[in-house]
């Protein structure tokens, strides 16, 4: 794939680069200051032990020896300690009283506090960076000011070499992070790249290929396993389309056979009268069946393309169930079906009253087409407070249980060898699940094979039930 401006690797790459510039820059800052700080503190100490030591010696001295003076005393301890600070000592006014040699390379100004307490400070002077300590201490019984100053160059060298390296090295070290976070990013997309160029090259002729799954356990690995399983899911309904392609091919083949047959056959000569009629039956039974599929067919691509127009409006259930079973009794009986209806009166619903009626037909239709004469077909309503319970039972062939999850699938057809003859498309069930679905209903089945099918909707009851005097007069209507 391309490497764009856009491109998931490159953005990867950027934002691991900025990540790695704030935590260096944040990093350096911390240990730049916590390194100057930590030699801070240490000179302090240094500083103060030194002071504490000083100010002893001049305490314990006059037992060994009464005769010098506090600058002789002073200048001797100065000899005999390491000259790395400069001593100063004055009294509380400012008057100088001694220093240390060294002294006058470089004066070191008073601090404004009175330092009653150590005082510590910084200052710079002739390019020098100076750490001071000023004290007030009680010395040959005597109050002074004793000051401590020295010079911490080598700690602002030492600080300018880390910063120095840190600005030398920093770079280096972004282009490492930006080049390890571009080559990291490509090998963590490296499976998306595989699995585009293979999703990209799998047609609709090839869709039982699958995509690669990487074996890392993260989203990478869910994505590609969803990805098969949605080309698994398109694989079956392209294979039932393309069956239920073929099947209508044939069914309207032989429909338009046995037309062409009969009406060429009652043509071929005269006839008697009733031979005609009986070729005029075989045509319009086939001419039912073919309109009853193409009826199907368009429910199902007006139900997908959300155009179906939906009339939605208060309707009498209990009424509208007893007229569908009515026409359907004939068929039954024709079977030498019973079909029995134990309707609760005042069934109202909201909805559209031929959506509804088609749901109800379909049930009906399949009850008395699976089971076989002399089968008994029963269609309840019950209804509680906020529900309407519609059944349709049968006696007939039932469905297997793994078959039973699928009857509502588009095309599907337990037994693919039933024909078209008996108006099974495989649609019928889709429909209504597609009603129920916009009626806000609920639609179940449950099945023992050999024993029968029961078919349950669930519906909304209707809240505003009409009067009886609305309801007379729509029935004059
Ligand atoms: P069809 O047009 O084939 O009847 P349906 O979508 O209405 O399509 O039903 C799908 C399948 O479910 C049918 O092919 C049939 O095998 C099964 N089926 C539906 N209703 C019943 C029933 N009452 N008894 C037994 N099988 C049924």
């Amino acid at each position: 794939m391309k490497l764009t401006l856009r491109s998931l690797r490159l953005k990867l790459a950027v934002l691991y680069t900025v990540f790695a510039l704030i935590s260096m820059v944040c990093l350096g800052c911390f240990s730049y200051v916590y390194m100057n700080y930590a030699l801070e503190t240490s000179r302090q100490v240094t500083m103060q032990a030194r002071e504490e030591r000083f100010v002893r010696f001049i305490e314990t001295w006059p037992e060994k020896d009464k005769t010098l003076s506090l600058t002789e005393k002073l200048d001797r301890l100065s000899i005999a300690i390491a000259a790395t600070d400069i001593i100063q000592v004055y009294e509380l006014d400012g008057t100088p009283i001694y220093s240390s040699p060294g002294a006058s390379a470089f004066k070191v100004p008073w601090p404004h506090q009175p330092c009653i307490e150590r005082c510590f400070g910084l200052v710079r002077q002739y390019g020098h960076s100076i750490r001071t300590l000023n004290h007030v201490v009680t010395m040959d019984g005597r109050q002074l000011r004793l000051s401590l100053s020295g010079k911490i160059d080598e700690h602002a060298e030492m600080m300018e070499n880390v910063r120095n390296s840190y600005l030398l090295f920093c770079p280096l070290l972004l282009i490492a992070s930006a080049a390890g976070g571009f080559v990291l990013s490509d090998r963590a997309l490296r499976p998306v790249r595989q699995m585009t160029a293979e999703a990209r090259s799998i047609g609709i002729h090839d869709l039982k290929r699958r995509l690669p799954i990487p074996n890392t356990s993260d989203e990478l690995q869910v994505l590609a396993e969803t990805w098969n399983e949605l080309l698994e899911r398109l694989h079956t309904a392209v294979s039932r389309l393309t069956q239920f392609t073929e099947d209508i091919s044939h069914d309207l083949g032989t429909t338009i056979t046995v037309m062409l047959t009969t009406a060429s056959l009652a043509l071929h000569r005269k006839r008697t009268a009733e031979e005609y009629r009986a070729a005029l039956r075989t045509i319009t039974t086939e001419c039912e069946a073919t309109s009853r599929l193409l009826q199907d067919l368009l429910a199902v691509t007006r139900a997908d393309m959300v155009q179906q127009h939906i009339d939605m409006q208060l309707v009498p259930l209990s009424e509208l169930v007893c007229e569908v079973a009515d026409n359907l009794r004939a068929k039954a009986n024709l079977k030498h079906q019973t079909l029995q209806a134990s309707i609760a009166s005042d069934a109202w619903t909201m909805g559209d009253p031929s959506l509804l009626r088609r749901m109800v037909g379909i049930l009906l239709d399949n009850a008395i087409k699976y089971t076989p004469e002399h089968g008994a077909i029963a269609v309840s309503i019950t209804s509680d407070l906020q529900h309407i319970h519609l059944k349709v039972q049968d006696n007939g062939i039932g469905i297997a249980p793994e078959a039973l999850p699928r009857i509502f699938d588009r095309f599907y057809r337990v037994d693919p060898s039933r024909t078209q003859e008996e108006g099974s498309s495989g649609l019928g069930l889709a429909i209504a699940q597609w009603v129920a679905g916009v009626h806000g209903a609920a639609i179940t089945a449950a099945s023992t094979p050999g024993n029968g099918s029961e078919f349950s909707v669930t519906m909304p009851l209707a809240t505003e039930i009409p009067s009886a005097e609305l309801i007379s007069l729509a029935a004059e209507q």
